[in-house]
């Protein structure tokens, strides 16, 4: 730390911190007796806390955001350069960064041609679904309105977005939710047993077609799309089986649904393409992206279309209604598409693709070399860096570890300094699985060191 803050000031605002904030995530009876976290600064893939202490972070910002890592002056300076310029006008009113990035998204987008700029993931999973909505009512006299997710997926912390949420846990306080949401199984082929009659070994197969049968069953003309993450996060970090797509693709176009892409984790280099479901050969008609668009520098989403979604918007000039009539305040901040064009620009320059690749291939060795040493790993997935490690007590029966053992890993490699995660306490019994997701800067070094924590807390945890 550069020594800017005192000891008191520290102490200071610590207890700021305790009398006034609401922590997202978080219960805060332990804050009785322990002080919260304060992360105070950052540089490259660590951080420090309000004690001085370095932790290498391994879940880039806590929610697999900070793709280019912490201290980027260069981003700093496009934002203030930017602010100093013109900092916002909302409306119908472009911008320079907005229309530049625009442009430079699209590039990495074939297929895609318009962005909708919007400040948080939910909001712009809220705006596609309003798209499908909008367009049941001006083609389909508002019958294609229904609209399908999946089971573990998660879109976002809105009551619509948690109508469309797979993971229960997250929901249940909430409803009573939208209607119009129509829920398919997962994808996760190392539980597929738990699906009623699917033959393991064409999962990926049996779970496209539940999408289908879920159209069937609802009828065709009352479904408007489809959405998916490509490689579902905070559900498990659970990578599709073979064959997936591929009939999910077939499925939409059959059936005129609209591909719904939530790229809010994914997005922008994490799974070491741009996209996602680049991976996967996939052409959606809506993608949303977020966390790494402009890797927390500013707060910067989008829902970008292909231009047959754009179009339905523009059949009818005369008609006062007939366009998305639709808002986004701080769309209209500009330090967003700034940040994000510089974000990018660094991705491209210091080849940060191949090194996710590089460094997720590394990472995904170490796992898997730790399930020689530890039974506790049931099973180890990922793309790119983006990984997980499934935790169980069993390999024969996959029962999962208790909820309280993970937490022991996840606290015993913070001690150790290496910030790593586990999926959100969203499934009962199913919070099971370490997530990493470092910085696309990590070295060979870093990964490492962030699974030689992990083969020491396992150690210490189970023994
Ligand atoms: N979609 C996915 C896949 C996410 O993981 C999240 C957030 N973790 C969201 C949507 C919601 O994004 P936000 O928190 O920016 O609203």
């Amino acid at each position: 730390m550069d020594g800017t803050f005192s000891e008191n000031d520290i102490s200071h605002v610590v207890e700021a911190d305790k009398a006034h904030i609401w922590h997202h995530l978080s219960q805060h009876k332990p804050y009785e007796t322990t002080d919260p976290r304060i992360i105070v600064e950052g540089k490259g893939m660590r951080v420090w806390d309000q004690k001085g202490k370095e932790h290498l972070d391994a879940v880039s910002g806590g929610v697999w955001t900070v793709n280019v890592g912490y201290g980027r002056e260069s981003i700093a300076n496009a934002v203030r350069d930017q602010l100093i310029k013109l900092n916002y006008f909302a409306g119908s009113a472009g911008s320079i960064p907005g229309a530049l990035f625009a442009e430079k998204l699209i590039e990495k987008m074939p297929g895609m041609s318009r962005v909708y700029y919007t400040n948080s993931g939910s909001e712009a999973n809220e705006k596609a679904f309003k798209m499908v909505r909008q367009i049941a009512h001006k083609k389909f006299g508002g019958k294609k309105h229904k609209i399908l997710y999946r089971d573990r997926d998660y879109h976002g912390t809105t009551i619509a977005c948690l109508s469309a949420g797979g993971q229960d846990e997250r929901g249940a306080q909430y409803g009573p939710f939208t209607p119009g949401f129509v829920r398919v199984p997962h994808c996760l082929e190392y539980r597929a047993f738990e699906q009623d009659g699917a033959p393991v070994e064409n999962y990926g197969l049996w779970a496209a077609d539940q999408i289908e049968a879920a159209i069937l069953r609802e009828g065709p003309d009352t479904v408007g799309s489809l959405c998916l993450e490509p490689v579902t996060a905070g559900g498990g970090v659970i990578t599709p089986p073979s064959g997936y797509w591929e009939r999910v693709q077939e499925i939409c176009e059959k059936y005129g649904l609209l591909l719904h892409i939530d790229e809010v984790v994914c997005g922008v280099g994490r799974t070491g393409s741009w996209f996602g479901y680049q991976d996967y050969g996939v052409k959606p008609d809506m993608v949303t992206m977020a966390k790494g668009v402009a890797s927390g520098y500013a707060a910067i989403a989008c829902l970008v279309t292909n231009e047959g979604v754009f179009d339905s918007f523009k059949t009818n000039a005369d008609d006062p209604l007939d366009y998305f009539r639709d808002i986004s305040t701080f769309g209209g901040c500009t330090a967003g598409p700034a940040a994000a064009l510089e974000n990018i620009r660094i991705i491209e320059d210091e080849n940060l693709l191949e090194n996710t690749n590089q460094m997720g291939a590394r990472m995904m060795d170490n796992l898997n070399a730790l399930m020689e040493k530890h039974a506790v790993i049931g099973d180890v997935r990922g793309k790119g860096l983006f990984v997980g490690a499934e935790l169980v007590q069993d390999r024969d029966s996959r029962v999962p570890t208790a909820e309280k053992q993970v937490t022991a890993v996840v606290a015993d490699c913070m001690a150790q300094g290496v910030i790593i995660g586990m999926t959100n306490r969203s499934i009962p019994g199913y919070n099971n699985t370490l997530c990493f997701s470092p910085a696309l800067i990590a070295t060979a070094d870093d990964i490492d060191r962030i699974t030689d924590a992990v083969d020491g807390a396992l150690g210490r945890v189970f023994g």
